[in-house]
Formats: C-alpha cells, structure tokens, sequence
C-alpha cells in the first residue's frame, strides 16, 4: 500500500487515547491534545490550565540542554498532596470521624531534595510530615521537618545511634514517633531514654496475618521482615509498664506492602489492625494514632484490575475504607477513633516525573536491504521470492507469510549446501523482510488481530534503540517487570503502524523494555510511528516519579539524567516556564565515583600523546586538539549526543 493512502487512513486522537490509556494511567494530568502532542494538565483545581509536552521538549532544546532527561511537574506534586489530604479531610468529616488525619510522605520513594521541600512547602497547611527508614533518610528529615506540628515516623531497623538522633529530634521540638520495629529496639531505647532523660514517642509495628496482594505481598504476614508478633507486643507492653514508661506508647503501626493491588487486602488490615489498636487501648497502651502505611496503589496500566501494575479501587474507596472501617470497630469497641496517619509515596510521586528521550534508530532483522535487481541466471528460490512480494495483496497476506517464511528457510538450506551465492542469500533476505514489511502494513490495519496474524505482528515488531539507560531510569521494569507507560510525545493524530519494544544504549542484553500496558496480560509491544528522516521522535516513559527516580544505578557507567523542573504559570503564553535545570552527572562525575582521579586520567592520556609527538607520528598541533577533545568528552554528558 503507497505511503500516502496509509497516512490518510482513518486515525483520530481518540484512537491514540484508546492506544495509549493516557486518560486512564494518568490520573486527569494528561490527555493528547487536538495538535497531536501530548498534554499535561498538572493542576487538578485548573482544568484549563495545559501544558504541551512538545513546548516543553523546544525549550528545553533551546536552554542547549541535552536529552535524554527527566521532567517534573512541581505542580502535579502538590496536587497529588493537596489530594490525598483533603479526600482524607472530607471523608473524616462526612464520616463524622472524631479523630483527625495526618500523613506522612516516606521518604524512601523519592529522596531528592527538591521533591522532598515541594512535598513539606504544600503539605504545610495539612501539617503534613516526613517518614523515615534509614539514619541518612532520618538525618534529610531532621533538617527538611520543620513544621513542629507534622509527625517525623522513624521505621526500618535501628542500632543506637539511629535512636540517639531521633532523640536529638525529640530535643528539638519535633514530634518524632520512634516505631519499635524489632523488640531489642525497645531495649536500646529505655536506656537511653533514661541517659539522656528524654522522652520520645513511640509506636509499635505490628506483624500483621493478613496478607497484601500483589508483588510486596511479603511484607506481612508470619514470616514478615519487619514489626512484632502479638506476643511481642504484649512483652514490650509490659516492660514499658514496669519501667513506667508506657505513656510514651502513642501510635500503632502497619504497613502490608507497596502498590496493594486489591482493595480486599485493605479492608482486612483495616479490620485486622482496628481490632489490634481496640484492644491493646482497653489494655491501658494510651495510643493516639494509627499509621496505616503505604501502599496506595497507582494504576500504572490504566485497567483498573488487579493486575500487579495495577489496581482494583481508587484513593476515595482506599480512604473511605480506611475511615469508615475504624471508626466501625472503635464504636463497637467503644474506644475513642484514633488519629490516622497514612505513610503514601508511590502514589504522591509516581505522575509527577517522567523521562523524556528521543529514538535513536530502529534495530530490524533485515538491516538496510541489498539491490534485488534480477539477474540473468539467478537461482530460482530468489525468483520466487520476488514473486512473493509483487503479488502480495489484502487478501493473500497471510498465506504469502506462510509461504516466503517457508522459502527462507529452503533459500538458507541452499547457502548452507553452497547452491546459493552470498548476493543471492543477501537478495533473498532483503527481499523477505520487504515482503513482511508490506504485509504488516496490512497488519496494522487491522483493529482485531487473528491468532496466526499474531505471528507475524510477533516477527515484525521493530526494536526502537532509544537513548536511555533501563537500569539508571526504569529500574523496576527490568527488575520486577513492571509496566510503566510509553507514549510518543507528538504525531499522535497520526497512525503509530509500528509495533515496536525499546532497546537502551548500555551493553546489556536485559537492557530493553519488552512489556507493555495491554488489558488482561501485557502486550508484547507498543504501537510507535515510522521515523521520519531528519525529524526527532521523542518518547515519554511516565509514572517514573516514584522509586525509578532514585532506585536507578551506573550500568554502563550512564549517569544521572539532566532534569528540568516545569512549574505551571497561568499569565505565560504556553502555561508554563522552566523554575530549574539539575545537571546530570557528567563523565568525569561518575568515574569520580568509581574512584578515578579525572586529572590524572587526562595526564595519562596526555603522556601518550606527547610520546607520539616525540617519535613524530601527531603533528604537536593535532595533538593538542586531541587531549582538548579528551578533556572535552570528560566533562561531557554520559549519554549519546544524537
Ligand atoms: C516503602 C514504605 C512505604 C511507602 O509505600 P508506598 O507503597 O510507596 O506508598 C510506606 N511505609 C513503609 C514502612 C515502607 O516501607
């Protein structure tokens, strides 16, 4: 079929949402927009507030600064806080809820400094705090939790010094609550608590039966890493009685696991953990708040299942459940609703940061293609061959796939036995992935695709080479296959006719994206468009904002992406401006890291050089620009200029 019919053929950016789900996985932050670009809206209260995704990508070209990179809507994150806390607030309230809400942002999901300020700056008025895991995370929180009426939760495993900086916390007018999450904890605690004459607060991790669903599952249940049994909570309980410290017990803590991809697995810690905080309150544990962790699940797919990136329920269901589901049991119990705090990272983050990068090139099977130009005494094989393909039409295309694929193999027979030539093996080649890429554009067409059309649509797939390293930005998709969202950011008026996975520039067969959002299992591949000669095809892989941001590592020695901060701005013509440009780390940066000293990197090279020079091999003048062009590449980008 000629190019031009293809392109006119029927294609709306409805299609493109069907194609996409952005509406879906995007939480109302984004849409494709009439022009074919991708939009954001990042304030969920401004719905005409659009940014475009293309103008974004032209300034930050403009600003020279180079692809791929990381764009984070500082808006997108403040909407995100303002959400959750005030579903939390209007639930209570509906609810007629006597306790009130109070969540913490656990800082593990996203550690960067300004995420970290933007995150406290909108969740002041909410007194909304900080959660810490470890004594680096707790010594950001420290210095970064200033509001004294937010809660600083200090989890994850403590030695003393954890617990005497979480002290100096307490000294300083922080409420630190100190979650016991192993019972030694409890020992190392009363005594220096007693030391010190300090007197912290603090809660008790329960070991919870319940199990979550889904990849984290494991952080419940009997052989759970982290928290007490009931047994230990009644042997802590005690000790802090007879130490007469027991006033310091105010909060009960749970946490089932991450992306809790089924509402069930809430409803029953919920249960589990109501039951738990009824209780040990009748016994005399003077609690004032339980902390039902994260979890919150974020709807990387857009199916709204329980697929494993995905989820069944969203945030009004997670809170009400919550909400609704103590204030039953307490009534019951007839104890007072406790306070709740939430510790929610995934779903704060993950739509605020996306990575942005650009195609570099497409990895096919049958290369550039060689001159199938008849030749007189040609093997018959490459005849028919020809043949195939001049006769494809709509109707044959399958049963031309069956026949040339059966030809290849007989024409590969044949080069084995030294029948064929190696011109002859090469035309054969060319002339079959020709034919296969007519037929798919037959494929594409179609909306509904046969079993034995699979096949071919498996076999023609396109590996797009994008300039980006899996490991530094999507390490979760190679880790624990999870899905995030890849969208072409412009020409989405456009019919995508490729089928196509992504393959990153580190040297690392795993280094590929092959999963993609598709309805009850995931698809194989992602429709993108045919690249254009001397046009740019970026690419955006979304929902990044929530541990892909800081989980990455230096495979390959690929570091840190250039990231640019957007912050909407009503009065700009184009809605927004760029507030900030991180740098990446350059090369000298990360070989820094590996403990090469970049100086003496130079001089070694230099040395080289020079001794070139000496035997008179480099002109001293060619040298020179050598080692500049060394010292250039040093203090370059770690990802390819293209
Ligand atoms: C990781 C973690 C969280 C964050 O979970 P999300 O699923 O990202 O909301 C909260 N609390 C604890 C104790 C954690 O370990």
């Amino acid at each position: 079929m000629p190019k031009e019919q293809r392109q006119t053929s029927f294609w709306s950016i409805d299609d493109a949402e069907r194609t996409y789900r952005v509406k879906r996985w995007g939480n109302g932050y984004f849409e494709v927009g009439e022009s074919g670009n991708l939009m954001v809206k990042p304030r969920y209260d401004q719905p005409d507030l659009k940014i475009n995704m293309q103008e974004v990508i032209n300034e930050i070209q403009q600003k020279g600064i180079e692809f791929p990179a990381v764009v984070r809507f500082h808006d997108i994150l403040r909407s995100q806080v303002e959400q959750l806390n005030k579903t939390f607030r209007y639930t209570i309230e509906d609810a007629n809820y006597e306790g009130h809400y109070q969540g913490v942002f656990p800082v593990k999901v996203n550690q960067m400094r300004e995420v970290i300020e933007e995150i406290i700056c909108a969740g002041k008025r909410f007194n909304y705090g900080l959660e810490a895991g470890s004594k680096p995370e707790l010594i950001a929180a420290l210095a970064y939790n200033t509001n004294k009426n937010a809660l600083t939760i200090l989890n994850g495993y403590k030695d003393e010094e954890y617990l005497r900086l979480a002290l100096l916390g307490s000294q300083i007018g922080r409420k630190i609550i100190i979650v016991i999450e192993k019972y030694s904890e409890l020992l190392t605690l009363v005594k220096l608590s007693k030391q010190l004459n300090v007197v912290p607060m603090v809660g008790f991790r329960a070991k919870m039966m319940v199990k979550g669903r889904g990849k984290w599952e494991s952080s419940s249940g009997e052989r759970a890493k982290f928290g007490l049994s009931l047994s230990e909570m009644l042997n802590a309980k005690k000790l802090l009685e007879d130490e007469d410290m027991l006033h310091m017990v105010n909060l009960l803590h749970f946490h089932i696991g991450s992306q809790l991809t089924d509402i069930r697995a809430i409803k029953e810690a919920v249960q589990e953990a109501s039951l738990i905080y009824s209780r040990l309150y009748q016994m005399g544990v003077p609690l004032e708040y339980v902390d039902v962790g994260g979890g919150l699940a974020v709807d990387y797919d857009g199916t709204q299942s329980t697929n494993d990136s995905s989820c069944n329920y969203g945030i009004s269901e997670y809170v009400s459940d919550i909400v609704y589901g103590f204030k039953q049991t307490c009534d019951l119990q007839s104890v007072p609703h406790p306070n709740l705090v939430s510790e929610s990272g995934r779903s704060i983050t993950a739509h605020h940061s996306c990575v942005v990068t650009k195609i570099i090139g497409e990895i096919t099977p049958g290369g550039n293609g060689y001159n199938t130009r008849k030749a007189t005494g040609e093997h018959i094989i490459v005849t028919n061959m020809r043949d195939y393909q001049q006769g494809l039409d709509k109707d044959n295309a399958q049963e031309t796939y069956n026949d040339i694929s059966q030809l290849k193999e007989q024409a590969q027979q044949a080069f084995k036995l030294g029948v064929l030539t190696l011109e002859e093996m090469a035309k054969v080649e060319t002339l079959y992935w020709k034919t296969l890429e007519n037929i798919n554009d037959f494929v594409v067409e179609q909306e509904f695709i046969s079993e034995e059309l699979k096949e071919i649509e498996e076999t023609l797939s396109s590996q797009y080479l994008a300039n980006f390293s899996v490991f530094q930005s999507a390490a979760d998709s190679w880790a624990i296959d999870q899905v995030l969202p890849i969208v072409p950011i412009s020409r989405l008026n456009e019919r995508p006719n490729k089928r196509c996975t992504f393959v990153d520039i580190t040297c690392d067969s795993d280094g590929k994206i092959e999963q993609f959002i598709g309805d009850e299992v995931t698809a194989n591949h992602v429709p993108m468009h045919q690249l254009n000669k001397d046009e740019d095809y970026f690419i955006g892989i979304f929902l990044t904002g929530a541990y892909q941001d800081v989980m990455g590592d230096m495979h390959n020695l690929f570091g840190r992406l250039n990231e640019v901060h957007i912050v909407s701005y009503d009065d700009d013509p184009k809605d927004f401006y760029i507030e900030e440009v991180v740098k990446g780390n350059s090369v000298e940066g990360v070989l820094s890291t590996m403990q090469y000293t970049p100086e003496i990197l130079a001089q070694a090279v230099k040395k080289e050089i020079d001794n070139e020079i000496a035997r008179g091999k480099i002109k001293p003048r060619q040298g020179v620009q050598l080692i500049d062009f060394y010292e250039e590449c040093l203090a370059g980008y770690t990802y390819l200029k293209i």
